[in-house]
């Protein structure tokens, strides 16, 4: 979509400013001049469609959607090819094809399951199951409905979750199963402040009434329609509070007032378009009927009945009922495990996705425990296990103490950010030099760092030990020390075979401390 609306705006055209009639010419030479692959010409089409309905070319509407099926292909368009085709049943509908819309569902679920697009496939369901509640027949419907059951967890869309509840709740209704509708409310109830759709819970609130009216709570059932809130505007709102008024006079005639509840559904009847809305007319006219009769007005209520007799029997002869029977719902059935099947195949890769990066995270996490984090240097729990385990291979090794000379004045005069600085930069000079030396460093406290070097000599070791001094000594320390220097000293000794490591640290120590009393900046050994 976004890449035909920019090529209109490059063309120097607005989209937004135009409509009515207007729109039908713009959108028209869009598709001609403007859009160059299938998609977008199917688009053009499919706004052009919007329009048309609303200025009322039923007919005309229609067959731009069906054009716009024409420029699309599979598989590559599916999520386009649904929403046209789910689109188009609606409007069918709307134009009295019911068996026009039924092919349209059927393929939509066709092509949903193939394409693995659940909430397309469920509206394709859902649409089903309209049909056969137009039809009078909701045991049926609730069958159709109850085919979304096990992939409910997986519809993306909240407020399509709700709708289809709300199907299966005025199934339930219709059919007196009480305790069945009284659960599912409340399903829908939590369910609707996640959605926060006005029409959605104004609907609610409608069966709720339903329910009291019922049981005979006519006071409750006219407090829960009072409460609903209105939105205005489109077809679902217009459906609301026309059920609502319908609703309203059925209470009224429970209360002995036929007069109001006549009144009432008699401006009710002036705003309803029979034609667009059989089913509400059907009702209407029903309600009508009763509450004639209620007031002794024989006539009119024959007249009433008459007239749902005939939109019934209209509705009867023009849905495909037949199309919707055993060998339909078996097909269902089917894409029903197939769905399962591709829904477990996607948990499946999330879950694998889980744990790859949950065994991402505990090696960064094993990598975290052994590591100084302020120099990346491993730690001294990293000693302990590497020490452990030159013991138990017998490995020789020597091992060398470094330590930062007069680092607490560093603190001191420059703060400990500045010492900060400085323990990393003697940290990186260590690693660097050590690198590719067989040596491991590791920070063993504050400004203290420790080197085993593997099967090195003590003269190796002093070597490498002399040479990483001079590099601390020679090292550009004036942009981080301004005007004073950095030493180091260090002391060296071997392991001998057989001794604990206490006692080569004990004697790394004291050479340590030799070159220390010896006037720093140099090594020992001992
Ligand atoms: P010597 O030459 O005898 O080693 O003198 P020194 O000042 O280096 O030794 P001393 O052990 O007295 O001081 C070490 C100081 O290091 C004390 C402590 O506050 C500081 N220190 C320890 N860990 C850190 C650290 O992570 N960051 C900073 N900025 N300072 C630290
Ligand atoms: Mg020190
Ligand atoms: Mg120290």
């Amino acid at each position: 979509m976004e890449t035909i609306l920019n090529k209109i705006s490059d063309s120097g055209l607005d989209a937004s400013s135009v409509s009515g009639e207007e729109a039908l010419i713009f959108w028209n030479h869009v598709r001609q001049h403007i859009a160059s692959t299938g998609q977008e010409k199917a688009q053009c089409l499919i706004i052009s469609a919007e329009f048309r309905f609303e200025l009322k070319q039923y007919q005309a509407s229609i067959d731009e959607l069906k054009e716009a099926l024409s420029h699309l292909s599979l598989p590559e368009d599916a999520e386009l090819v649904l929403e046209v085709r789910n689109g188009l049943a609606d409007k069918l509908i709307e134009n009295g094809d019911y068996h026009g819309a039924l092919n349209e569902y059927i393929s939509a679920s066709t092509i949903a399951v193939d394409n693995g697009f659940i909430d397309e496939y469920v509206l394709a369901v859902l649409g089903m199951g309209n049909l056969c509640d137009a039809y009078g027949d909701h045991n049926r419907a609730l069958r159709y409905y109850q085919k979304i059951d096990s992939i409910d967890h997986a519809i993306g869309s909240r407020s399509l979750r709700l709708r289809y509840k709300l199907y299966m709740l005025a199934c339930y209704i219709e059919l007196n199963r009480t305790t069945a509708a009284t659960d599912l409310i409340k399903e829908c109830e939590e369910l609707s402040i996640l959605v926060s759709d006005k029409v959605l819970s104004g609907q609610i609130l409608l069966y709720q009434a339903k329910l009291y009216l019922q049981s005979g709570q006519t006071d409750l059932a006219m407090q829960c329609l009072g409460n609903v809130q209105y939105s205005h505007g489109n077809v679902h709102s217009a459906w609301l509070s026309n059920s609502i008024r319908i609703e309203l006079a059925a209470c009224l005639s429970e209360q002995n007032k036929p007069h109001l509840a006549n009144w009432i559904l008699e401006s009710t009847h002036k705003r309803i378009k029979e034609y667009a809305s059989p089913i509400l007319s059907l009702k209407l006219a029903n309600s009508l009927a009763n509450i004639s009769e209620q007031k002794g007005d024989y006539q009119s209520a024959l007249e009433h009945q008459k007239r749902a007799f005939r939109i019934e029997s209209d509705l009867m002869k023009k849905i495909p009922i037949g199309e919707l029977g055993a060998s339909q719902l078996r097909r269902l059935s089917r894409f029903e495990l197939q769905l399962k099947l591709i829904l477990s195949e996607q948990e499946n890769r999330e879950l694998k996705e889980t744990t790859e990066s949950q065994k991402h995270t505990v090696a960064q996490l094993q990598q975290d425990v052994f590591t100084d984090p302020l120099t990346s240097l491993h730690n001294r729990r990293w000693l302990d296990v590497k020490l452990k385990d030159l013991l138990l291979h017998d490995v020789p090794f020597s091992l060398m103490v470094v330590d930062i000379d007069h680092f607490k004045s560093i603190n001191d005069e420059l703060s400990h950010l500045v010492g900060d600085k400085a323990i990393v930069n003697v940290s990186h000079e260590l690693a660097a030099y050590f690198k590719f030396r067989g040596a491991s460093c590791v920070r063993f406290g504050g400004e203290e760092f420790l080197v085993i070097l593997e099967r090195a000599t003590l003269e190796q070791a002093e070597m490498h030990a002399e040479n990483y001094r001079e590099r601390i000594f020679k090292f550009g320390w004036q942009s981080i020390l301004g005007e004073r220097g950095l030493t180091v000293s260090i002391g060296i000794t071997l392991h001998r075979e057989g001794e604990n490591t206490q006692r080569t640290f004990y004697r790394a120590d004291k050479a340590l401390y030799r070159a220390k009393a010896n006037g720093r900046n140099q090594v020992c050994t001992e």
